[in-house]
């Protein structure tokens, strides 16, 4: 057998998983005999095996079945595998009916067998040679599977392992899981009180509290202005359209699943959108444009529904019903160069401006096989614009060679968490089929009617989800321009409210957003509460800071900066406030 040092770290990971999984079947079936076992494969942090026990698992009974796991690792047994005919595992598994239902279905006249001491598995393998070479490991989770995925089959309990090649790289890996636990946004929307969910008026609709709606609106703010600065112009379009507007875009054709049932208004079917391109497109159509108006930008936060099936439903990241930061680019081919570029750098300015510096770009190119719209030209065009301006740009990509839809070409970009998750965000796509079934033009240089490029383009992707990554990305803890509230006022004792209150105000006319916190409670409660609230500045006042015209400054981080004139303070956090403002390309292309 192969020494495990010298496969590739891949392929040893992978027979020390599966290998920890018969251990671990072993294991459940000696503190539940008569147990009966389903599958046990190898996943990528680690390993799980389906069983069907006579009570359900609960956590409790992990580090029990880990100890028993130990044992047989430190006994350091043999994996030995074997080949017999089926009629003889027919035999051996003969109380085992998931297994029964395998070798039915092996096509091989011989089914393969691995051993461990007295257990034995229905498997191919590989596995280690010995139990004693199953490294650092710890069982995570149990959670309901059903056998072979199909919901009309029994549900098995599946007891999920995280197994890697060393304690050291285990513990990092437990240690991201308890940061990611740490910053869920679900557990971080309910405590810092941002938004809520309501199941029973609609599952997947978002309700935004008032921190959350100043967080969504300071973002808002921040884009409309930096797409006023880039060239675009923002429109507003209707919620519904009739069923025309979605016959002649396709909507209705190849889209129609992820639409609501229509609602009945004077007769006509009306459809909410699950798109705003085709109303955009009808904005672009009410002018006879000429090549000298082009390009037209425009944008909106538009708000769209889409079906998605209940069980796929996660928090924020999602939903049913989303705004969009959507917006259409119509150009001339000679400029669709420029666009691509302006749109890149655009994502690469906004992105930046909460922390994402890192991102992985997927180019999805045409499926020569499929049907597609347009031109072979257009596409290759569009495509090699794509991948040239990505790799101008130094981003990372990755090509998803004929997986684009088939009206035209587009790259999606990831960014890239503080803790490395990626997360889809910004989606730049051409559209070669819209503007044919709008019979979208403009007139040329030589007088005559072209059809312009059709671009479609988000950055966050939706407002709901980018703050569910935001929240995230932040652990809660916004920078000083995103923070609900900058900025919390604690007087020491009732007779210093009268100062504090002057403080807030002082604060509030420079533009910062401040609250008193004048509760009947110690100060230090005060002080963890506006922590917990992950409030960047408390400001506490007694009866030396009145007399100073001060505040006692502590950070969120426990920083304490002592006694600070007020003046100071403010001016400081005005300068840490500070949105980042876009500067277009000089070009007026
Ligand atoms: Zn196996
Ligand atoms: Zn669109």
């Amino acid at each position: 057998m192969a020494d495990l040092k010298e496969m590739s770290k891949e392929e040893r990971l992978e027979r020390m998983r599966h290998s920890a999984a018969h251990v671990m079947a072993e294991a459940v079936l000696e503190m539940f005999p008569g147990a009966r076992i389903g599958i046990g494969p190898p996943i990528d942090t680690g390993f799980y095996y389906d069983f069907e026990l006579p009570r359900a698992l609960t956590l409790d009974d992990l580090p029990e079945i880990e100890e028993r796991m130990r044992k047989r690792i430190e006994s350091d047994v043999a994996f030995e595998p074997d080949l017999i005919s089926k009629d003889e595992a027919r035999v051996i598994f003969h109380d085992q009916p998931y297994k029964l239902e395998l070798i039915d279905e092996i096509p091989d006249e011989k089914v393969g067998l691995y051993r461990q001491g007295e257990f034995l598995d229905l498997c191919q393998g590989p596995h280690v040679e010995r139990t004693g070479q199953v490294p650092a490991f710890k069982l995570m989770s149990v959670a309901g599977a059903y056998w072979r995925g199909s919901e009309d089959r029994p549900m098995l309990q599946r007891v999920y392992g995280a197994l890697f090649d060393t304690q050291e790289e285990l513990d990092a890996y437990l240690h991201a899981i308890e940061e990611a636990a740490k910053r869920d946004h679900r557990r971080l929307g309910r405590e810092l009180d941002l938004f809520s969910f309501h199941e029973e008026y609609g599952p997947g609709l978002v309700y935004w509290h008032p921190k959350g709606g100043r967080i969504r609106t300071l973002i808002e703010d921040f884009w409309r202005d930096a797409h006023f600065a880039a060239g675009y112009e923002i429109v507003y379009t209707p919620h519904i359209g009739k069923s025309t507007l979605w016959e002649t875009s396709g909507h209705l054709n190849f889209y129609a699943e992820n639409m609501y049932s229509p609602m009945d208004i004077d007769g006509q079917d009306y459809y909410a959108k699950p798109m705003n391109c085709p109303f955009h497109i009808q904005i672009y159509k009410t002018g006879l444009r000429s090549y000298r108006d082009l390009p037209i930008r425009l944008g909106e936060l538009g708000t769209v529904y889409r079906y998605e099936r209940s069980g796929v439903l996660h928090g924020l990241l999602r939903v049913r019903g989303f705004t969009q930061d959507d917006a259409h680019i119509f150009c001339r081919p000679d400029q669709v160069r420029a666009e691509i570029e302006r749109c890149v750098d655009f994502m690469m300015f906004f992105l930046g401006a909460f922390g994402f510096e890192q991102f992985h770009v997927y180019l999805s190119t045409r499926d020569e096989k499929g049907k597609w719209a347009g031109s072979v030209e257009d596409w290759d065009m569009a495509t090699g614009t794509l991948r040239d301006v990505i790799e101008s740009r130094d981003l990372p990509y990755d090509v998803d060679e004929g997986g684009a839809v088939f009206y035209g070409p587009k790259i999606d970009v990831k960014m890239i968490d503080a803790l490395g998750r990626e997360w889809q965000c910004t989606t730049i796509q051409f559209d070669f089929n819209l503007p044919e079934r709008f019979d979208v033009t403009y007139v040329a240089e030589d007088g005559a009617q072209h059809r312009p490029f059709m671009v479609h383009r988000a950055l966050l992707g939706s407002m709901e989800r980018f703050f569910g990554v935001l929240i995230e990305q932040y652990a809660g803890a916004f920078p000083l321009w995103l923070a609900p509230v900058q900025a919390v006022v604690i007087p020491i004792a009732d007779r210093h409210n009268e100062y504090a209150g002057e403080v807030v105000g002082k604060l509030r006319a420079a533009g910062l957003r401040a609250e008193i916190d004048d509760r009947n409670e110690r100060m230090q409660a005060k002080i963890r509460d506006a922590q917990l609230q992950k409030v960047p500045y408390m400001l506490v006042v007694g009866d030396r800071e009145a007399e100073a015209g001060a505040v006692a400054v502590r950070l969120r981080s426990g920083d304490d900066l002592k006694a600070v004139p007020l003046p100071d303070i403010i001016e400081r956090m005005k300068g840490e406030s500070e949105v980042p403002s876009y500067v277009a390309p000089k070009t007026t292309a």
